[in-house]
């Protein structure tokens, strides 16, 4: 048999494709979005922003959750004459999260009726398939260019295959029909939401807005969709991205397949900033969709929110629901604490906690985060010994190991993440 050489194994993502930095401003505050700025997690409102109180304690709950950016619906002059108010009781609790407002077929109406609301807002979204139809077209996408400009507001164009240009369609369709060999119809799509972008965002910068306050997205609803469209999105500007899979679903598919897509375009160096679009189980919590965007960065190594729990599935061996029941504690308790945590102790997102079923790999793998416990698998003694950074430090027994062992975690964050005091 042939020998193979032996190389280096590297692991990694690509770096990130270059793009131009946004500013998103609100008050004295500024959060940025491409170019080197971290890639950054957003989340949208279900509430009806008519409704001032209850928007904006859900712009709280999703920035508490730990969303960078906020986008809330502005779709009626009610919605509107809203957003100040929602503003201003952000202010007043103290949520420093910027506001950006979704418009849809009204948009250039609602932006010059309700110059506060302009102003309120801190980035206008604007879909070119939806801005209206033939002349008017033209003259109403302007027109929300034109507050951009005054206000100086950065836009996100955002193209959806659901809500495409229908004239822009049918001029590529038409362009397609002249080819001496036509593309197949899904390269077309393709084309189709390309172009809508970056001529829209040609057109925004021809009526006065720098490059640097353009965003742009894509979305489908398809992976394999979402994927070559960026690739080529990508490829042809260096505007700032925004990524996400529209109208993922519900439950488990939902987060597979955002999963899924996103994954392949960040491992590749695609994007700055997400959005995963979940369909919240009936009652369930809007902030799953933050959550999940903050997962898909960290476990891929881009980002670091919230202390990882590494935990094994669990097997025959496991001998009771006390392992996953400590598991989903620890991980559970980790998360809640972050929002007081990530103030105090910097760095401590970077923490991993490992809960193992027995000791099959359970010692192996505590050994290898900065806390560990292996519980006792069938037929081993009723003892869980607990690593820090890689030594035995205790063997815990008995009801209370939850208790014990979350103190372990406590004191282990006080003494390793507390920056070091100042010294006269
Ligand atoms: S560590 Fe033990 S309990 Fe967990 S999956 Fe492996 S063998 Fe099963």
């Amino acid at each position: 048999m042939a020998s193979v050489q032996c190389m280096p194994i590297t692991g990694g993502p690509a770096a990130r494709r270059k793009t131009r930095q946004v500013g998103i401003r609100w008050g004295g505050q500024r959060v940025t979005v491409g170019g080197d700025a971290p890639i950054r997690v957003q989340s949208m409102t279900n509430t009806d922003t008519a409704d001032a109180i209850g928007t904006a304690i859900q712009v709280k709950e999703l920035a508490q959750a730990g969303s960078e950016l906020v986008r809330i619906t502005v779709n009626t002059p009610e919605a509107a004459a809203a957003v100040p108010s929602i503003r201003e009781q952000l202010d007043r609790m103290g949520v420093t999260v910027p506001l950006v407002g979704d418009f849809h077929y009204n948009g250039h109406k609602l932006l010059t009726d309700f110059p506060a609301c302009a102003e309120a807002l801190s980035k206008y979204r604007i879909n070119p398939g939806n801005v209206g139809q033939g002349a008017k077209r033209d003259s109403q996408f302007a027109q929300m260019i034109e507050v951009a400009c005054q206000y100086d507001k950065p836009v996100r164009i955002g193209v959806n295959w659901g809500s495409l240009d229908q004239s822009l369609l049918a001029r590529i369709m038409d362009e397609n029909a002249q080819r001496a060999e036509p593309w197949e119809a899904q390269s077309v799509m393709y084309e189709a939401l390309i172009t809508s972008a970056i001529e829209s965002a040609e057109r925004a910068r021809e009526i006065g807005l720098p490059a640097e306050k353009i965003l742009l997205s894509c979305k489908v609803s398809a992976v394999q969709d979402l994927i070559a469209v960026y690739r080529e999105l990508s490829r042809r500007c260096d505007y700032a991205l925004h990524l996400g899979l529209t109208e993922a679903g519900m439950g488990s598919k939902g987060i597979v397949a955002s999963t899924a897509a996103l994954s392949v375009l960040l491992q590749e160096g695609i994007g700055d900033t997400i959005r995963i679009s979940l369909t919240p189980e009936p009652g369930g919590a809007r902030t799953g969709e933050v959550v999940v965007a903050q997962e898909i960065l960290q476990t891929m190594g881009l980002r670091a929110f919230a202390p990882m729990v590494i935990a094994c599935p669990g097997c025959g061996r496991t001998t009771s629901t006390v392992f996953q029941e400590l598991a989903a504690s620890i991980q559970t308790y980790l998360r809640e604490q972050m929002p007081v945590w990530k103030a105090q102790y910097p760095g401590v997102e970077n923490m991993h906690v490992a809960v193992m079923g027995c000791i099959v790999n359970g010692p192996g793998e505590s050994k290898h985060a900065n806390i560990g416990i292996s519980l006792p698998g069938s037929g081993e003694s009723p003892a869980a010994p607990v690593f820090v950074d890689g030594q035995k430090v205790r063997t815990l027994r008995g009801e209370r190991i939850a208790e014990e062992f979350q103190q372990i975690v406590d004191d282990y964050v006080k003494t390793h993440y507390a920056p070091a005091a100042v010294t006269a």
